[in-house]
């Protein structure tokens, strides 16, 4: 599996494992831990996880899946802005590290801004990392505002990663997020890559690049997700069949053709545009 390299030199695989509705019965909970096993078998060894999907369960079940192989995964979990006070912060991530199964996170992320002072969040995630509790954070969701607003406070300089909305039919922080970002070696975890309820990997353009290489749709997907250097991604998928089409995906590369179709189809953006969430 390709790598990419964090500010302080940890590598993380170009493609990762999303968890947002497992372990809520969408699936058997057998079928769900097998996909993800899967996947690090494959080298998705980067599991994102949050106190937020299934109000716990869906850590609960990483702690199933990577029960036995800690030191293999990359383990990310986010705090709730709801959660994210000084006290908040450190009672939040006790609790996920509590239902993961684990005495340390290498990797905690605010999940989106809310209502408390980033300076505050900060100290919080500056003091967990102090304890080991957390090996390094980083925020999800910032526009380029938010990033310099993080910068400005005491230890904001210290995020490694901001994870945000980025596919094939969302490409706004092409024009200005991800440069701004490359300029500081901050990583950037593509989420929803799939475009997330489906539809986009029934477009014709992306079904005739996957036909030509041989691929399914979703991997196409990931390799333009995780085409520029300081961007990987984090599919979600159930299955174990799923997850072994998503991991083609790292390993493909887009021709030139392929990629001015996809242009083509999905223009890149040409001005600013505010970044999207789901
Ligand atoms: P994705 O773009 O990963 O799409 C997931 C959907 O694609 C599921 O319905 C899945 O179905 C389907 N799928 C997966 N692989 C394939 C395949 N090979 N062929 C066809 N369909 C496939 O959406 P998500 O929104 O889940 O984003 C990924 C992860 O990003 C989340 O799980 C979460 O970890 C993170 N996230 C973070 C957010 C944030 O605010 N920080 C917000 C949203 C997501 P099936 O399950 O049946 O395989």
């Amino acid at each position: 599996m390709r790598t990419l390299r964090l500010k302080d030199g940890t590598a993380i695989p170009a493609l990762g494992l999303g968890t947002w509705m497992m372990g809520e019965g969408r699936r058997s909970r057998r079928e769900e831990v097998a996909a993800l096993k899967t996947g690090i078998d494959a080298g998705m060894t980067l599991v994102d996880t949050a106190e937020m999907y299934g109000s716990g369960a869906s850590e609960e079940l990483v702690a199933e899946a990577i029960a036995g192989r800690p030191d293999e995964v990359f383990l990310v979990s986010k705090v709730l802005p709801s959660n994210a006070s000084r006290r908040g912060t450190v009672r939040a991530c006790e609790e996920s590290l509590k239902r993961l199964r684990t005495d340390r996170l290498d990797l905690y992320l605010l999940h989106w801004r809310g209502g408390v002072p980033l300076a505050e969040t900060v100290e919080a995630l500056s003091l967990l990392a102090e304890e080991g509790k957390i090996a390094r954070w980083g925020v999800s969701n910032f526009d380029v505002d938010d990033m310099e607003e993080l910068m400005s406070v005491p230890g904001g300089n210290a995020c490694v990663v901001n994870q945000v909305l980025y596919n094939l039919e969302e490409r706004g922080p092409e024009f200005d997020l991800f440069p701004w970002q490359d300029e500081r070696g901050i990583v950037t975890m593509a989420y929803s890559p799939l475009g997330h309820d489906g539809a986009l990997l029934e477009h014709p353009v992306l079904r005739q690049i996957a036909e030509r290489h041989g691929v399914s749709p979703a991997a196409v997907a990931l390799a333009f997700a995780t085409a520029r250097p300081g961007v990987m991604a984090i599919p979600k998928a159930g299955s174990a069949a799923h997850v072994e089409e998503n991991a083609k995906g790292a390993a493909m590369e887009l021709s030139g053709d392929d990629r001015a179709a996809l242009d083509a189809a999905f223009p890149p953006p040409s001005r600013k545009r505010p970044l999207s969430m789901i």
